[in-house]
């Protein structure tokens, strides 16, 4: 048995920085389900949305309620918004290396936006803010890492959660816990084509609807219109939105534009499985190869090489792309202090549904959700931390029994809402 102060399931972006928030007296455990890097977080490419100034609040608000077809919730959407400026400069502070023009940050575009406001470190915004958080967190004294050790049950009382139980190396673990933190990610690891790690299986999602944890907006599932078309099982690799915000253009096999590529996610996707019907083809082309070669490779070029690995020249040819399965909007419904409906719970990042998305995410909004909520959720645990005891509940748990029951929850929940998409489920 280990007992915490505070108990965060999940190292991606919102984990690490609720972490990183947290009074540094405090003892807090981490726990991944594999390595520390292997999350969506890692994967980013494209960057994180940010209002530039106080005067762009009302136009970024706007634009991510768009995107969302009017469902989001307003007082979210302009919280996020109002302190997207703070948390950027905190991540620039920590030593984030995000691409600058003259000492000022060189904003780029993406679908749904209507200006350039998304900082980057150019296609491989996850990789380097991940790097940048964990090297401060590795150096916190008080702070434990525990990798390949998976969640599989919450340990509850009378609404009330007092820890959660592990796997690690097949032998059962139960951490105690005066908070706990759920930052376990997506979904995409239930669906056979899709861009995120193939880990993230909504276990917490499966958790939460057995101990009888609001859930919210179960149907929101998003599916980016880009990734590279490969004919196998693996991962699929995402070609960033940022492609087309600095110029690619989508066309169909016989080299027509057929959509307008700065429109939001599920409008493109749509448009693409359209066109792909319509042509009776696999997939579509993506076309950035009419600018200047040194651009292309110094600006993308995780995307460069990648699609080289795969015999493409992205300077010189189109590249085939049909959608995939991207991001999950729904999730553990959450406060603005990411608190779930469990007492001394709390979710943050993808696994909660916070209402800032409404029924489709606009791009480069998911890190900076990660960012205010990871925030939000630390002050409020600084402040009530001292005021809340420990507390140990002896339960005997039958590992083999839960693990079975886990998979299949939230899928069956999701089918039962989602029968359209019971295909591209695993
Ligand atoms: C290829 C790709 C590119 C993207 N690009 C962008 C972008 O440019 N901008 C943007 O805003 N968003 C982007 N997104 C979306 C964004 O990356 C994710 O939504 C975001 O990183 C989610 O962060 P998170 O911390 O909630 O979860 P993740 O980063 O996915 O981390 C989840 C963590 O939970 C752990 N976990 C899961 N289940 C368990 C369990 N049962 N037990 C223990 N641990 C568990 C995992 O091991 C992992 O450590 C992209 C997504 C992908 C897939």
């Amino acid at each position: 048995m280990i007992k915490a102060d505070v108990l965060i399931v999940g190292t991606g972006i919102a984990g690490l920085y609720t972490a990183l928030n947290l009074n540094e007296n405090l003892n807090i455990i981490l726990v991944t389900k594999s390595t520390l890097t292997e999350s969506n977080s890692y994967l980013a490419q494209g960057g994180i949305s940010t209002a530039i100034d106080l005067d762009d609040i009302n136009s970024f608000c706007e634009d991510t309620i768009k995107a969302g077809n009017y469902k989001n919730n307003l007082d979210v959407v302009k919280m996020v918004a109002t302190k997207s400026i703070d948390v950027i400069r905190h991540l620039d502070f920590l030593g984030v290396d995000f691409d600058k023009v003259n000492d000022e940050f060189s904003y780029t575009k993406e679908g749904g936006h209507s200006k350039k406001r998304i900082v980057h470190c150019k296609d491989y915004t996850g990789k380097e803010v991940i790097e940048k958080l964990l090297d401060k967190l590795t150096r916190i004294k008080n702070i434990k890492i525990l990798e390949h050790t998976t969640l599989i049950d919450l340990i509850t009382k009378d609404n009330s959660c007092l820890g959660g139980v592990f796997l690690n190396n097949e032998k059962t673990l139960k951490i105690y816990s005066k908070y706990t933190v759920l930052a376990t990610g997506g979904i995409g690891g239930l669906f056979k084509n899709s861009t995120n790690q193939r880990t993230l299986t909504g276990d917490a999602l499966s958790i939460a609807l057995k101990r009888n944890i609001k859930l919210k907006d179960v149907e929101y599932v998003q599916f980016h219109p880009t990734s590279l078309y490969q004919n196998t099982s693996k991962r699929r690799f995402l070609i960033s939105e940022s492609l087309r915000g600095e110029g690619a253009i989508l066309k169909n096999k016989s080299g027509n534009r057929f959509v307008d590529e700065l429109l939001p996610r599920d409008k493109v996707t749509l448009a693409i499985l359209n066109e792909i019907k319509k042509t009776e083809s696999d997939f579509v082309y993506l076309d950035i190869s009419h600018k200047n070669a040194d651009y292309i490779k110094n600006r993308f070029p995780l995307i460069y090489n990648e699609c080289v690995k795969n015999g493409i020249d992205i300077t010189k040819e189109a590249i085939p792309v049909r959608p995939a399965q991207h991001y999950y909007m729904g999730g553990i419904e959450v406060d603005k202090y990411a608190k779930t409906s469990m007492n001394r719970l709390f979710a943050v990042g993808e696994v909660s549904c916070t209402g800032l998305h409404g029924s489709n995410r606009l791009a480069s909004n998911s890190l900076l959700e990660g960012l205010v909520f990871g925030k939000n959720c630390a002050s409020y645990i600084n402040d009530y931390i001292y005021s809340t005891k420990l507390e140990i509940l002896d339960i005997h748990i039958n590992t083999n029994h839960i693990i079975h029951e886990n998979k299949n929850i939230f899928k069956n929940k999701f089918i039962n809402l989602r029968g359209d998409l019971k295909d591209e489920l695993i």
